[in-house]
């Protein structure tokens, strides 16, 4: 049997839309000529508005993950002392960037599908009021877990720490109101809810997180922010920009302006409770106790190898779902609903997981018929 279904439902990367791909597929342009720096200009104000701020995005090229590297180096010193929420797989990975740098992480540890208590944040601030930052997702990806980003700015708005939000796939889905949840560092990549090709990571960063730039001392060459600032001015950047990319972001942004961010919001957080109220159907055990609107999770019946399952699907059915990372690989599957991911594509998606768990099911019985 050939497969010719194809459907993506991970969380990221996520389908490039059509008329996306169309702008990827035109020739070259140059980027220090007045025709890039004028599209560079409109995308980067045009990002600002689905951040919700007023202040400039920077962007890089390369992973989501440069940008929360560039988070940390341009704001920080050796030894400062940073807290970070950890409830999984993401937020490791800002622990793992602050030890690289010789930063000091206080880890929070959050058990897995359970958002963090803002009142945890608040008595950690209080209990050092040498942390510098408090690192936490929007959504935290591989739990599905959505974080109370709104509660959170209100305590650290009260002190003298940034709050740096990894929203690399929220952004675009979940709500992020930069500006009025008084979020210092908001983090965003390209082949999430923004709908594009990986290549791009973006920064917006607030005026309490600026004034800690130049005194900050940690090492940095690529991820220098100080050189993009000089380059932001006349709309340039201080290397050469993934320039396809960008030029796709303006189509990326058209279709995000033409639906209306609030409508992209409500969009994703009805397909959101679609999807899980699907999964729950199938008798899955929904896995994040603060569902979020990008992707969400569902518990793999014990008997089942979860990772065998995703493999299955994707090779032998044509929909790739994810799988679950670190210590909850094999457990659970999760599906995304941002961007350009559509209800058909979650009907299908889920109607050949129900078939799939019932042959791996029946398999696992192989004598069950002779009961009959
Ligand atoms: C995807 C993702 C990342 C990593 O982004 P890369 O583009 O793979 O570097 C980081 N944080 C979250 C929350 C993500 O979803």
């Amino acid at each position: 049997m050939s497969v010719t279904r194809n459907i993506l439902l991970t969380p990221g990367p996520i389908p490039v839309p059509e008329p996306v791909r169309r702008v990827l597929a035109e020739p070259m342009i140059h980027h220090r000529t007045p025709q890039y720096r004028k599209i560079f200009e409109s995308v980067s104000k045009r990002l600002a508005g689905v951040f919700l701020t007023r202040e400039p995005i920077y962007t890089f090229t390369g992973s989501g993950t440069s940008a929360m590297e560039a988070a940390m180096v341009n704001f920080h010193s050796a030894g400062d002392e940073i807290l970070v929420v950890d409830g999984g797989k993401f937020g490791e990975r800002f622990t793992d960037i602050a030890h690289a740098f010789a930063l000091k992480p206080a880890v929070l540890k959050v058990p897995y599908g359970e958002a963090v208590k803002p009142s945890q944040i608040r008595e950690a601030l209080e209990r050092n009021l040498k942390l510098k930052s408090v690192c936490v997702e929007l959504c935290e990806t591989s739990t599905a877990v959505l974080q109370d980003i709104k509660a959170i700015g209100e305590i650290t708005a009260k002190t003298d720490a940034l709050l740096i939000v990894d929203a690399i796939s929220g952004l675009g889905a979940d709500r992020l109101e930069t500006d009025n949840w008084q979020v210092d560092l908001a983090i965003a990549g390209s082949q999430k809810a923004l709908m594009l090709p990986p290549g791009l990571a973006f920064l917006s960063v607030s005026p309490k997180a600026r004034k800690r730039l130049a005194g900050a001392t940690l090492p940095r060459f690529y991820l220098d922010l100080r050189l993009y600032e000089k380059a932001v001015k006349d709309w340039d950047t201080p290397f050469t920009p993934a320039i396809g990319l960008v030029l796709a972001l303006e189509k990326a942004l058209d279709l995000i302006e033409a639906e209306g961010l609030e409508n992209v919001f409500s969009r994703s957080a009805r397909l959101g409770n679609f999807t899980r109220a699907k999964l729950a159907r199938l008798g899955l055990q929904i896995f994040s106790k603060a569902p979020s609107a990008t992707v969400s999770a569902a518990v793999v019946p014990q008997e089942i190898d979860g990772e065998k399952l995703v493999k299955i699907m994707r090779d032998e059915k044509g929909v790739t779902l994810a799988g679950g990372q670190g210590e909850l690989k094999g457990k659970i599957v999760r599906i995304a609903h941002m961007g350009s991911i559509t209800q058909k594509d979650l009907e299908t998606g889920i109607q050949i997981l129900e078939e799939t768990l019932e042959e791996m099911k029946k398999h696992l019985r192989p004598s069950s018929s002779l009961k009959h």
